[in-house]
Order: structure tokens, then C-alpha cells, then sequence
């Protein structure tokens, strides 16, 4: 009898909707259905049971293919090459759980390691900003119930967040917006003519790399000063700028949501401050938030574990031992990697071979690289040691944050291949095992020593 499985989040992004229907075979081993996910969705639960997926740690040769080895071969070549690096580096997380995120920071301290996530080379800037200017914000849910002006800034969810719209932000009829779509008007801030646009009621057709621009515009007419802009701002005519500004003061709960558009587009970190301040402005006279559209569906997930922990959203630097400190440009992976200053690069849920540049790449790619990822990807393909692990959110239980940072915990949903390893397990292994190998040395450097070696008086010495 097959078993049907309700109230499912799914792992891909960061809507992290958990609404999913999953229909389970009788052993409990194949998902045989998916209902309420979308098309991206439904195929990250489908892959589960991928008749080619890898279940065995492989290791690279002498010449240069893969040979399978145990777990436990894995964990020691892994703590061995962390022991033997100057400056090892782990990198991702957006597809890994808190749980296995704490395990991560816990063998990076002991590893004496940098810890940086996808945040790096994302929505970084824009946790610069929310440092700098703080930023008012809500939850999906509050989306859902109350709003009526939606703004998407640099953001296509058409693609890359498919149901961000029917979900939460559009479609859905909320508590106090019972007629869904028709009492919502949607803005859309886009260089080209996206299909998140072709939906909208206004779509602003910015000239790109001018975000702050219009930002400044919309904040003068705010103040009054409309008079003083000229006829065309960043592309957008005068007369738009006046019209659409009035919608925004005149929403009842208005949400900007902005993605790497205006995160990423000249200005940066700067842009989604002075995004933040129209937010502040408008909040005199109106109501509204802000919200990045986060990737991946945990990496808000590292952004908190680590804030909680050392203070640092993304880029902690652990090697000096007694604190942590962050500085994006001097802490960050591309940085760090284009400087050839990491001698160990460990890529953990995600694909930083796909997504890096190629001279970063090549630099890290110098010297051992580890990839701990349930898919084959291109990460996996060129690395020393890819070791294959449960799928976080479908095998593998555990916390997860939301985009907009509601923690909701994911259930399992079937069981990994027999013998297979969660992403937790094998991080706590490889720093179990590494505690071993540095007592072990330091009982080689101090053989006369009467004392008993304690861990914390010799990492990073
Ligand atoms: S919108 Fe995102 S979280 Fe929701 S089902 Fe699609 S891929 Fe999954």
C-alpha cells in the first residue's frame, strides 16, 4: 500500500514551499508522485531515486579517474588533507541543512578554516546593506494576507522562483486580499521584458546598471521635489516615475522584492541600501518591507546558524583561532581564490565549479579539492574526493530558513540508499577524526610531556 506523505518542503529554493504532496511506494524507497511542486521542484524529489546516482565516496587516481572508496577512507583523506592545509576553505551550504551547517562551523574551528556560503557570491551585498541600514521587513505569510502593491525589483520568480507568485506574493487569496490578483497591483523594475514582467501592471524597463538612479528619483519625489527631475531618469520617463510613485505611496502594505537585478548590478551593496531608505520613506506615509529573494532553499540557513554563532553571516575567517572575523573582498571565496591564498577547497551543496569564475576555478583547483554533493555535478566531476550524501530535505530531516528567515523544519521523506551518509554525519566524522590526527601530532611534537594534551591548547598552533 502506498503511503502519501503531506505537508512536504521542498529542497530546491528559497520559497521553500511546504505545501508538497509526495506519494511514497510501500517500502518506503521510491517517490512514485509529486503533487503541488513545480516543474524544478518535483524534479529534485524525482532524482532521489536516479537509478544512476552515486552512493560511494570516489577518489581520484594517478590516472585520473574515479575509483570508489568507503566512508571511512573518505572522512580520513578529508580530515588529513584539513590537518596538512595552511588555509582550507569550505564553500556553499545552500542546499545543506542548519544541522549540518553547525557541523561545518564546528570543523572549520577546529580546522582553524575559512567558512563562506553562496551568500558570497549572491545576496551578499545586500546583507552589507541590511548591516549598514537595517531593513523593515515581514514574513511570506503577511505577503499572502495583506498585501496589495508588489514590487519586484531585478527579480524574474517566473523562472527562478516558480511559484513564488502563486504562493505567496500574487495569485493567492489572503485573508484580508480575499480577491487574490485583482485587488494586488504589481510592479515590475526589470531591464528586459521578463515573464514575471509580461504579468505585471507596470514594468519600468530601467536602463541597467542605473538602479540607484531611479531609487534616487522615486526618494525625491517623496520629499517633494519632483519638480527638479529631469524629463528622463535611467531610462524611464518623468511621467512614469510620477505615476508609479504614487502607487507606492498609497499602498496599505506594499512589499519590495529585489534579486540579483539590483544586487548585483553596478552600485551593489549601495543599491539595496537606498532601496532600503525609499522603504524608510515610504513608511512615513504608507506601509512596507523589503525582502531578498534568497536562492537556494536554506542558504538564509548559514546566514543565521553563523550570525548566531561568531556575529558573521557569510566569509568567517576562523584561521586566527580565538575569533572570527569577516571582511567580504579579504574573507571571500572568489577573492581568496583569485589571490591563490587557499590551499584546500572543500565545496559543500552546491556547484562553485559551475558558478565561479574560471580563473578562481583554476587557482582552487591547484590543490586538493573536496565536493561533498549528493548530485554529479560539474563540482563533483573535477574533484580529488567527491563524497556523494543524503539529499538534505528529502532524505535527510532538518532545519531550514525560508527567504524571508521563518525557520520550518523539513521532514525525511524516504530513506537514502543503504550505507549512505547524511551531510551532517560526514562533516562531524571528518571532525572527529581530525581531532584525533592533531593529538595524535601533538603528542609526536611533545613526547616528554607529562600533561595531557587538551584539543583547545593546540589547534591552530
Ligand atoms: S517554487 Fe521553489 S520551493 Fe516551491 S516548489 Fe518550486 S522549486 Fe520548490
Amino acid at each position: 500500500m502506498v503511503k502519501i506523505l503531506e505537508g512536504i518542503g521542498c529542497p530546491y529554493c528559497g520559497c521553500s514551499c511546504d505545501d508538497v504532496r509526495v506519494v511514497v511506494s510501500d517500502d518506503g524507497k521510491k517517490i512514485l508522485e509529486v503533487e503541488n511542486a513545480c516543474a524544478i521542484g518535483t524534479e529534485i524529489f524525482l532524482q532521489a531515486t536516479n537509478h544512476e546516482r552515486i552512493t560511494r565516496p570516489r577518489l581520484r587516481q594517478p590516472d585520473g579517474s574515479f575509483s570508489e572508496i568507503s566512508y571511512e577512507e573518505a572522512i580520513d583523506f578529508a580530515a588529513k588533507a584539513i590537518l596538512n592545509a595552511k588555509k582550507p576553505l569550505m564553500y556553499g551550504f545552500g542546499s545543506t541543512t542548519c544541522e549540518a551547517q553547525r557541523a561545518a562551523a564546528q570543523l572549520m574551528e577546529i580546522g582553524c578554516g575559512i567558512l563562506d556560503n553562496c551568500a558570497s557570491i549572491c545576496h551578499g551585498p545586500s546583507l552589507m546593506a541590511f548591516f549598514d541600514n537595517g531593513h523593515p521587513t515581514c514574513t511570506l505569510g503577511e505577503v499572502k494576507n495583506r498585501a496589495d502593491v508588489i514590487l519586484y525589483w531585478g527579480a524574474n520568480p517566473v523562472h527562478a522562483h516558480p511559484r513564488h507568485m502563486s504562493r505567496y506574493a500574487i495569485y493567492p487569496l489572503g485573508f484580508f486580499k480575499g480577491n487574490g490578483f485583482t485587488e494586488r497591483t504589481v510592479i515590475v523594475v526589470d531591464p528586459r521584458k521578463t515573464d514575471t514582467a509580461g504579468v505585471a501592471d507596470y514594468h519600468l524597463q530601467i536602463k541597467q546598471g542605473h538602479d540607484y538612479d531611479l531609487l534616487n528619483a522615486f526618494r525625491m519625489v517623496l520629499y517633494g521635489y519632483e519638480s527638479d527631475i529631469p524629463e528622463m531618469v535611467a531610462g524611464i520617463p518623468k511621467q512614469s516615475i510620477l505615476e508609479v510613485s504614487k502607487i507606492l505611496k498609497g499602498a496599505k502594505f506594499g512589499v519590495c522584492f529585489f534579486g540579483m537585478g539590483l544586487t548585483h548590478t553596478d552600485g551593489r551593496n549601495h543599491n539595496v541600501d537606498i532601496a532600503i531608505s525609499l522603504m524608510r520613506d515610504l513608511n512615513a506615509v504608507s506601509k512596507w518591507s523589503i525582502m531578498a529573494m534568497r536562492g537556494h532553499f536554506n542558504i538564509a540557513g548559514p546566514n543565521r546558524v553563523w550570525c548566531w554563532t561568531y556575529g558573521f553571516p557569510y566569509c568567517v575567517d576562523l584561521t586566527k583561532g580565538d575569533y572570527a572575523h569577516m571582511n567580504p573582498g579579504e574573507t571571500s571565496t572568489i577573492d581568496l581564490a583569485s589571490r591563490d591564498e587557499i590551499d584546500l577547497f572543500i565545496n559543500i551543496g552546491t556547484d562553485a565549479a559551475a558558478h565561479f569564475p574560471i580563473d578562481a576555478v583554476k587557482k582552487l583547483k591547484k590543490h586538493t579539492w573536496i565536493t561533498i554533493d549528493p548530485n554529479v555535478s560539474m563540482a563533483a566531476e573535477i574533484a580529488d574526493l567527491h563524497i556523494p550524501v543524503g539529499i538534505s530535505g528529502v532524505e535527510v530531516p532538518g532545519i531550514v530558513y525560508r527567504m524571508d528567515n521563518v525557520p520550518i523544519q523539513y521532514r525525511k521523506v524516504i530513506d537514502m540508499p543503504e550505507g549512505m551518509l547524511s551531510d551532517e554525519e560526514v562533516l562531524t566524522g571528518i571532525a572527529n577524526r581530525l581531532e584525533e590526527l592533531i593529538l595524535e601530532k601533538a603528542k609526536i611534537c611533545s613526547p616528554d610531556s607529562s600533561e595531557p594534551i587538551s584539543l583547545e591548547s593546540v589547534i591552530c598552533t
